[in-house]
Parts: structure tokens; C-alpha cells; sequence
């Protein structure tokens, strides 16, 4: 068993045993993996995981399962990105982006669904079930083809084609439900009450399955040399991911693996679907249900489970829960893929847009280590991106059509374009801006790039302008 005492009620603290159980039969609140820290501390230490494999199952020791299950898909140690185009172009120092969308079924549910079927193998389930829209549906069906177990996953009937095909194709049972993704979990709530002994790995098994999202934080911090950044930002859908990242910082600092040191951790939600950032600008502990309505669906969930432990998390960093448009999400996706390479789905565009929110608010800043988590992958969300993407133009197969076609594109672009500002301009707008904010350090870079940025759109190379306002401020 490791170094797992047991499940303990996250509200009245009463214990529970090593089970398939997730509510407490006393409060109904949410139950949790307990570990013995003071064992821990005095086994896990860097070396040993540096000798683990290169997987999630590197931090067996601090996860609900004994060690590498036999038949694994190879899930986590996902690249840690410097990110220092997207950087520059948001005004902010040491940025990193977690990208979560190399994860064997291109979302970061890989690492959740790993730990949760390792479990239910060894409590002896050997059916794995869900209920989703997407990316848990992909990674269920995946999981369970490779270890040999059955898997029912339901979806409703309306779902795009793409996600029937990327779950169909593992072979399990896959179900349509004639209803909405709401009927769909209640459907599968009854059916856990009839099949006790399947793995439903977000209702039953859900207190191991959701120990999984700690290795996004013992990644990132063994990434950085044993380091903790200053500032997280993640995507919140029902919460538990932000709180479990939470739990990995505090987890590494209980047990000596890194120095004590403060995370700030900020949310993001889309403002279609953004429960918690209201909760959290309105001050409020009361996390009100809302009926989503939004195209980054892999977050449509109107009534977090985890929402109410995700602002405690945020406040008591000083981190802050923050929500954007859908224009901003398409927006965040196109920006984080024209400066690294990195094609995130619409999540990861809620992520990368909030970022750049708080760089102009001034509440993620230059002087901190910014780690971005984008949890899934843009194949998956093709279609919301609609008429924003497809070819520059369309050729004959001639030499003459090509040269034709670059002269137009270089009519359009002296025909329409603004003129590009001079250095001398762009030094003056400069000093303005930091005039117009009273901006005194290099902390105030994103407030300033933020304005530039709207004055300076489409006339400057962003880079050239990110680097000139670091010569005029100093650290
Ligand atoms: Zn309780």
C-alpha cells in the first residue's frame, strides 16, 4: 500500500478505508487520499525519483497505487516550454507553458484516468465506465484497451464526430445517450448505484483518480531543478485539477523534496461557463450553478463540484480566478500558436487568453516564474475554430500563380496596413505609456506591453517593442 493511510472526509475529517468509496456517508462531503508525510519524508528524495521511469508512475510514492502498473500507455513528464516569444509579446519575464497536449491521448485526463484504472486493478474492479464530452471518453477507452478491461463510456448522441471516432476506435462500449451531457451523468450516477463493482473513474474511484493531477505540479517543479515557480495559471472545469496542483506544491515542500516557498495559483474559466470567477469577483463563497454556454466545452461544467475549494485555493495564494470571451479563447489559441508551435484546444486557449489578461492587469508580472498549464490538445477542438483558419491562398500548380499570388498579398499589406512607427515614435509611445501608469520596475511590464499593444497593433514587431520597454525599465 505504500505510504497511503487511508480516505479522510475533506469536511468532518472522518476516515475511511482504502475503498471504491468518494462521499461521506456522515456529511456528503468530498473524501480524500491520506498519506503518512513523516514516512515519506524520510524515503523519497530526489534520487529516487530521478531513477523512476520516465511516466507519472516517477511519484508512485506519493500517488494512491504501489508503483507502475504492468500494462501502461507511458503517461506525464510532458514538456516544460520556455516560452519566451509568447513572453515577450505579454510583457512577462520567466514564462514557461506545461504542455499537457503530449499526453498519449492528447489531454492531461491521461494522467487522471492512469491513476484511477491502476486502482481499480487493484481493488480488483475490472470494468472502467465514464460519462463525458471528449477527452475523458478518448483517454478511458484508451486506458482500458491497453490494460485488457472492459470500458463503457457514455456520451450523449449529439456529439461532434470527431470524439465519437477518437473513442470508438479503442473498441470498448461506447453508448450515445438521447439527452443532454446532464441526463448523460445522471444516467451514469444510477448506474453506479446498480454496478458497485466498476470502475466509474469520476464518481466511485473519483478520490484516486483525481490524485492524478498532482503530478502536474511534481513535474513542473522537478523540471525546474527542484524549483516551485511564483505563479501558476489553470484552466478550471470542475475545480479539481486547480486544487490537486495546489496539493502537489504543498506536498513536495512536506516532504523536503523543495524548499518552502510561496505559489500563487490563478484560474481560468471562459466567461460562458465562468461559475467560479463570478464567485470570486463578487467576494462570494457561494459558487452559483450557471447553464454553460461557451466553445471551450471540455470546461462546460455549470456546477463545479471542486468550485468552492478552487477559490479557497486562489485566495489564500493570493492568486485570482479570472474568465474570457470566446473571441479571447480563439484569440489565446492562435497567440500561443504563432509564438511556440503549440496547438492547444479550447481550453488551453482559455488558459493562454486569461494569462494574457492578468499580464495587462498587472496581477501576473514580470518579475515572477510563470507557469501556464494547457491540459489537451487543438485536434480534438478543430471545428471552433471555424472560418478563423484555412489556407492564404489558393494557387494553380504554376510558378506564375505563386509569384502572383505573393504580390498580392504584398498589395494588401502596403494597401491596408497602418504605417509601421519609426524607432523614434515608438521610443516616445513608449515613455508614454510608462508615464501613463506610473510604471517604475520591470514588475509593471505586462501593464505596459498592454497598452502598447493596443496602439501598436499590426505597426510594430511586438518582440522589438517588448525589448525596448525592458531598456527603459529597470529591475
Ligand atoms: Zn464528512
Amino acid at each position: 500500500m505504500g505510504f497511503v493511510e487511508g480516505l479522510r472526509c475533506r469536511e468532518c475529517r472522518r476516515a475511511y478505508p482504502i475503498e471504491a468509496l468518494h462521499v461521506c456517508d456522515y456529511c456528503f462531503g468530498p473524501l480524500e487520499v491520506v498519506y503518512d508525510y513523516e514516512a515519506l519524508a524520510a524515503v523519497v528524495d530526489r534520487d529516487r525519483i530521478a531513477a523512476g521511469p520516465r511516466t507519472i508512475w516517477r511519484y508512485a510514492d506519493l500517488l494512491p497505487t504501489p508503483g507502475a502498473p504492468e500494462l501502461d500507455l507511458q503517461v506525464g513528464c510532458t514538456p516544460l516550454v520556455r516560452a519566451e516569444r509568447l513572453a515577450a509579446e505579454l510583457g512577462l519575464g520567466e514564462l514557461y507553458v506545461k504542455d499537457d497536449t503530449r499526453n498519449p491521448t492528447g489531454s492531461f485526463k491521461d494522467r487522471v484516468v492512469a491513476v484511477a484504472l491502476s486502482k481499480a486493478r487493484e481493488l480488483g474492479l475490472k470494468v472502467a465506465a465514464c460519462a463525458s464530452t471528449g477527452n475523458l471518453a478518448n483517454s478511458v477507452a484508451a486506458h482500458a484497451a491497453r490494460a485488457g478491461m472492459t470500458s463503457y463510456v457514455l456520451i450523449p448522441s449529439d456529439l461532434e464526430h470527431v470524439k465519437v471516432a477518437t473513442t470508438a476506435v479503442f473498441g470498448g462500449r461506447l453508448l450515445a445517450v438521447e439527452g443532454t451531457y446532464d441526463d448523460v451523468n445522471r444516467l451514469c450516477a444510477e448506474l453506479a448505484s446498480e454496478h458497485p463493482d466498476w470502475a466509474f473513474v469520476n464518481v466511485n474511484v473519483r478520490p484516486y483518480y483525481s490524485e492524478g493531477s498532482k503530478t502536474l505540479a511534481f513535474e513542473v517543479a522537478e523540471q525546474l531543478g527542484w524549483q516551485l515557480p511564483d505563479h501558476v495559471v489553470v484552466p478550471i472545469a470542475s475545480g479539481s485539477q486547480l486544487t490537486k496542483i495546489h496539493k502537489g506544491f504543498e506536498e513536495l515542500q512536506k516532504v523536503g523534496l523543495v524548499e518552502e516557498a510561496p505559489v500563487r495559483i490563478s484560474g481560468a474559466q471562459a466567461q460562458g461557463c465562468s461559475p467560479v470567477a463570478q464567485a470570486f469577483a463578487a467576494g462570494t463563497d457561494a459558487v452559483r450553478p450557471v447553464k454553460p454556454d461557451t466553445i471551450a466545452k471540455s470546461l462546460a461544467i455549470g456546477n463545479p463540484a471542486d468550485g468552492y475549494y478552487a477559490l479557497e485555493v486562489a485566495r489564500t495564494t493570493g492568486g485570482v480566478i479570472e474568465a474570457v470571451t470566446d473571441d479571447e479563447i480563439l484569440e489565446g489559441i492562435h497567440l500561443l500558436a504563432r509564438t511556440e508551435g503549440i496547438f492547444a484546444e479550447t481550453a488551453g486557449g482559455v488558459t493562454i487568453a486569461t494569462l494574457a489578461k492578468l499580464a495587462r492587469a498587472g496581477i501576473v508580472r514580470h518579475d515572477e516564474r510563470v507557469v501556464a498549464y494547457v491540459t489537451g490538445n487543438g485536434l480534438k477542438t478543430v471545428e471552433a475554430l471555424g472560418d478563423s483558419v484555412g489556407p492564404s491562398a489558393v494557387i494553380a500548380p504554376t510558378l506564375e500563380s505563386f509569384a502572383a499570388a505573393e504580390d498580392a498579398e504584398a498589395k494588401v499589406l502596403t494597401e491596408y496596413l497602418p504605417e509601421p512607427v519609426d524607432a523614434a515614435t515608438l521610443d516616445a509611445e513608449i515613455k508614454n505609456a510608462i508615464r501613463e501608469i506610473g510604471a517604475s520596475s520591470r514588475r509593471d511590464m505586462g501593464k505596459v506591453m498592454g497598452i502598447l499593444k493596443a496602439k501598436l497593433a499590426g505597426r510594430a514587431d511586438m518582440s522589438e517593442v517588448s525589448r525596448r520597454v525592458r531598456d527603459q525599465l529597470t529591475d
